[in-house]
């Protein structure tokens, strides 16, 4: 018998039918594909209301609580897992084992099995009628019969060469998601491979630059890092970078020693290594999971993946199947075929080919969708990573896409987002604001990120800080280490809202940018009584920055334009650093200072610029000062919080 056939006889689409099918185990490619007869019988049987075998079932048992976990439901009450699925797929509930259901919609399950199910619990109003309903108008639904175990999302870091990339490509090429080998695998971002059924996702960019990066934007996707660290040569300044960045976002650590081919593979000197770090393993005491794999000899890789199932399974990840998807983009790009490409990673719901969305400041609508085997797919449910075509410019990573119920929607909803991008500048921590905060009764915690020159008083500052006595604000140093300030320094301080404190280091010219941009508070200290003194005042409430004047810049009067409305313009020639509007001024005349002031407008051509650099000619007003004359020099400064350097 034929899919459609089949479908009409119960009264389905068939593209649903066809879904529910495979939601079932049953691969079928159209509607004129032929059903096996034992798979027609069993349809029959399910639409028409008539219960599959019972096997070693029983006629009722008690439960006290008002919601039930569909694993328990089945050790309960011995019905057959695949069939109380099948009846729950027929009645429109997606779930599976872990999935927890009220204790009402439990009754309605197993009622076909002659299963009562006798309670004491006070329960929920909630039927399956109301569920379903819920269900198909993909509206939110609060009961937790929506809720799936959603997929582990897992990064991997760790020292340069220590084997992170070589892990990614041997968990791929030996797991992939069953019934799918032989796929042509792409290159999306994110991969998922499966497990005893189970389905995990790894993000391809290994380490963890790209994992605070996505952190520093707000969107948090990883739920279990493995830290890989070769067993020849111990931790390394990465790895414990790699530790302290997992440890900032509050993500549990799994270590992989890696290499145990090689016969210099020493993992109890890894182990106690690593004890400094405080990840101590289970046989030296503690509760760190250290597995023993090679990525080359492919070995300790299904142990691996087991031990994730279970680290997994105690986070008890849920997500919604039904409410309007939200997703993390992870990478994107400009294909110049296929324009703007994103991959996102579904945080919840389920996102269709054909939904609006917001990113950003931007909507769009799904285009197309394909997974990581490149293969064209019509939705994807959370945990999953895909590859998007719709977007109408390029999202950075850590946004965040959020379907819409329609165009009107999502565009009106895109246009306040950019008003609101533009003016909510993020907030960076600084000595200043959180001493503000104290003095206003606003608890924050401090984090440091500490970068010193040498071991010796970078372990000096650590015990120092450490010994503070902070009252009530929580003082936490998230990372240490010595060398110059570099990106992943600033880009975790973004993070986790950090200060960065130098002593006697300087700082790389991206970070330096970065910190720029993001207004992270990087000082330097040449003493360490003083950084222990700046951070008291602080947590005390009592900080106040010392300010100095800095020169920026040189301008030069050339000619004096008169105008009635605005006065005197002085024609000028900035032939020094650059100049800023209300930036202190120092006019110069004939060698002596005449007069310091603010310069209130600052124009090129006619146009009110904030800023112009050196080598470009500008008009210049300055506040209330109206006799600027030709050959004047300008000197130009602004005001900057004093560092103790
Ligand atoms: P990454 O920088 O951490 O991504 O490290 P790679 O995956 O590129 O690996 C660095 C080098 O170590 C490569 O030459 C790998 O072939 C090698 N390697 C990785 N894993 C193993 C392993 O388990 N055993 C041995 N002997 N070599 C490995």
């Amino acid at each position: 018998m034929k899919v459609q056939d089949l479908a009409k006889e119960i009264g389905k689409n068939v593209k649903e039918f066809i879904r529910f099918l495979s939601e079932m185990g049953v691969k079928t490619k159209s509607g004129s594909t032929r059903l096996d007869d034992t798979i027609v019988a069993e349809i029959r049987a399910l639409f028409k209301g008539e219960t599959p075998q019972d096997k070693g079932k029983v006629a009722s048992f008690s439960w006290d609580a008002p919601t039930i976990k569909i694993q328990q439901l089945i050790s309960e009450s011995k019905v057959l897992i695949g069939d109380l699925m099948r009846v729950a797929l027929t009645k429109g509930l997606l779930v599976n084992v872990n999935s927890e259901i009220p204790l009402d919609i439990a009754r309605e399950l197993v009622a076909g099995f002659n299963v009562t199910i006798e309670s004491s619990a006070i329960e929920t109003r909630s039927t399956l009628k109301d569920s379903m309903n819920e269900i198909k108008a993909g509206e939110v639904a609060n009961d937790s019969a929506a809720l799936i175990t959603r997929p582990p999302v897992i990064t991997i870091m760790g020292h340069v060469d220590h084997g992170k990339t070589l892990l990614l490509d041997t968990i791929r090429q030996t797991n992939v998601v069953e019934g799918e080998a032989g796929g042509i695998t792409q290159h999306i971002g994110a991969y998922q491979v499966e497990i005893h059924g189970r389905k995990l996702t790894f993000l391809d960019t290994p380490g963890h630059a790209a994992f605070t990066a996505l952190r520093a934007r707000g969107a948090q996707v990883t739920d279990i890092v493995i830290l890989v660290v070769a067993a020849d040569e111990g931790i390394r300044p990465q790895t414990v970078e790699a530790i302290d960045h997992a440890r900032a976002a509050n993500v549990p650590i799994l270590v992989a020693i890696n290499k145990m081919d090689k016969p210099e593979a020493n993992p109890e000197k890894v182990k106690q290594e690593l004890s400094v770090h405080d990840l101590l393993a289970e046989d030296w005491g503690g509760t760190t999971v250290m597995l023993p794999i090679s990525a080359k000899k492919r070995e300790g890789i299904k142990e691996l993946l087991e031990m994730i199932v279970l680290m997994a399974d105690m986070q008890d990840l849920k997500a919604s199947l039904t409410l309007p998807a939200k997703a993390v983009v992870i990478e994107s790009h400009l294909s110049r075929q296929r324009g703007p490409v994103a991959t996102v990673l579904i945080k919840s719901g389920t996102l269709r080919v054909g939904d609006h969305f917001v990113i950003d400041g931007d909507y769009g609508k799904v285009r197309a969708m394909h997974n990581d085997l490149g293969k064209d797919i019509a939705e994807a449910t959370p945990g999953a990573p895909v590859e998007i075509l719709g977007i109408s410019s390029v999202p950075s990573p850590g946004s965040i896409l959020e379907v819409m119920k329609e165009e009107r929607e999502a565009k009106k909803i895109a246009e306040q987002r950019k008003i609101a991008l533009n003016s909510n500048k993020h907030r960076a921590m600084s000595l200043e604001s959180l001493s503000q905060h104290i003095t206003e009764g606003n608890l924050k915690p401090l984090n440091l990120v500490v970068k010193a020159d040498v071991n010796g008083s970078l372990e000096a500052i650590v015990a120092s800080v450490n010994e503070l006595k902070t009252g009530n604000v929580h003082l936490q140093i998230i990372h240490y280490a010595t060398g110059d300030v570099n990106e992943n320094d600033v880009m975790l301080a973004i993070a986790s809202q950090a200060i960065v404190i130098c002593f006697n280091v300087g700082v790389n010219a991206e970070a330096r940018r970065l910190a720029d941009n993001e207004a992270v508070s990087i000082r330097h200290y040449r003493i360490i009584y003083e950084i222990l003194d700046d951070i008291n005042k602080s947590i005390k409430g009592l900080y106040t920055p010392e300010y100095e004047e800095v020169k920026t810049g040189v301008i030069e009067v050339r000619q004096l334009f008169k105008f009635s409305k605005v006065g005197v313009i002085a024609g000028s020639y900035v032939t020094e650093g650059k100049v800023q509007r209300n930036s202190i001024a120092v006019i110069t005349r004939a060698g002596t200072d005449i007069y310091k002031g603010k310069i209130a407008s600052l124009k090129r051509f006619k146009e009110d610029v904030k800023e112009v650099v050196q080598g470009f000619e500008c008009g210049v007003v300055m506040d209330a000062f109206p006799n600027l004359q030709e050959k004047d020099i300008i000197t130009v400064f602004t005001t900057q919080e004093k560092h103790n350097s």
